[in-house]
């Protein structure tokens, strides 16, 4: 009988509300595959924070180090500046354990509306594959002349040949691996000076290696635009930091919500563990009210499960996902219905 080892952190607001949804459902689908789960709990979040001047203990990474995965909600609340929830948590995972893939596929489901003009189930199947630790989203630069008429900031994007080459060949693999063999890249090398020229030439150099695998790389803006305009066109998405985190919003809006999508933080190599966690963040304004859609975090669940070689429980997951927005079971208000973030949960573990 397999059997894995969770690290589970609620976190902050809805975090704390979706993600008992989401062990609901592994352990459905565990019980069904005959898989072993452990779940720790860690109640590492903003609370924490105030208590104690730390997101997380000191030894924090070390203790999530012998797990299998991660299963995170979402950290952030009012009180707490950003930097602070994401700096103390969530970036120094990402980046201790290298998971420099975040993958966050998007889907749109029968049963759901897309906001855009007639689209139906099955137009909207692509992944965003962002790249999770280096890009634009560094600690770099600072503040000079500060309080005067000469203040000047700057931020410093960090792109590295390894750094790069190694987020496009798990996108060109990903391609390869799909129908359509295709690969988008985002950029903005019209703009950005010296990285994004750099990203594309390695775009180049990384096609030479995938003869079968169509390419096309679009500015960043004209990107968002077609996004919308036709989001059918798009197979594999592959962007730096930034321009993945913008994508992998709005991919999900045009499905109906991105309250169903899913995030995988993947360190490939199996070095390290994995973190799945839901796209959207701790949603202050819908706190404490049960009415979070846990879709997110039950997908990011199914993916922890498909990265730890469980393709059975994946499917399984996805399977009731798919039942139950499909045949209007139970859904929360952001789909149009009136379910408690409790009765979805709920429904999609009576299906598994
Ligand atoms: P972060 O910076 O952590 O990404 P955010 O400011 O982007 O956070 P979210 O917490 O993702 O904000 O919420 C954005 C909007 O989507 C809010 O209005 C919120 O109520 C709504 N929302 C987010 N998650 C859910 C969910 N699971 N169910 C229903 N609505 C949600
Ligand atoms: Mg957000």
């Amino acid at each position: 009988m397999s059997q894995f080892n969770i690290a589970v952190i609620p976190g902050d607001g809805i975090g704390t509300e979706v993600i008992p949804e989401g062990i609901k459902a592994l352990e459905a689908a565990a019980a069904k595959h005959g898989v072993e789960l452990n779940f720790t709990h860690f109640d590492w979040s903003c609370e924490t924070y105030h208590r104690t001047g730390r997101m997380m203990p000191e030894d924090g990474l070390d203790q999530l180090k012998q797990f299998d995965s991660i299963f995170l909600g979402a950290v952030g609340f009012p009180g707490v500046p950003d930097h602070i929830s994401l700096w103390g948590l969530l970036l120094p995972i990402r980046r201790a354990f290298n998971q420099y893939v975040n993958l966050r596929p998007v889907r749109l489901f029968e049963g759901l509306q897309s906001p855009l003009a007639n689209k139906q189930a099955g137009d909207i199947d692509f992944y965003v594959v962002r790249e999770n630790v280096e890009g634009e989203y560094s600690n770099i630069g600072g503040i000079q002349y500060e309080g005067t008429d000469d203040e000047v900031v700057s931020q410093q994007s960090i792109f590295t040949r390894k750094g790069t080459d190694r987020i496009l060949k798990y996108a060109f693999d990903l391609a390869q691996s799909r129908d359509k063999k295709h690969l988008s890249s985002a950029t903005k090398s019209n703009g950005l000076f010296h990285s994004m020229p750099y990203w594309d030439s390695r775009v180049e150099a990384m096609a030479e290696r995938y003869p079968d695998v169509k390419v096309d790389q679009f500015h960043i803006d004209i990107f968002t635009a077609n996004l919308v305009r036709m989001p059918e066109f798009y197979d594999v998405i592959v962007g730096s930091n930034l321009f993945g985190d913008i994508l992998s919003d709005l991919g999900p809006a045009c499905t109906g919500t991105i309250a169903i999508a899913p995030s995988a933080n993947i360190n490939p190599e199996k070095e390290f563990p994995s973190m799945f966690e839901p796209v959207h963040g701790s949603a202050p304004d819908i706190a404490g009210q049960n009415i979070a859609n846990p879709i997110g975090t039950v997908w990011a669940a199914a993916m922890m499960m498909q990265h730890l070689g469980c393709d059975d429980m994946h499917d399984t997951i996805m399977g009731a996902i798919e039942t139950v927005i499909r045949d209007q079971l139970a859904l929360t208000r952001d789909m149009g219905g009136n379910a408690s973030t409790q009765e979805l949960g709920q429904a999609i573990a009576d299906i598994i």
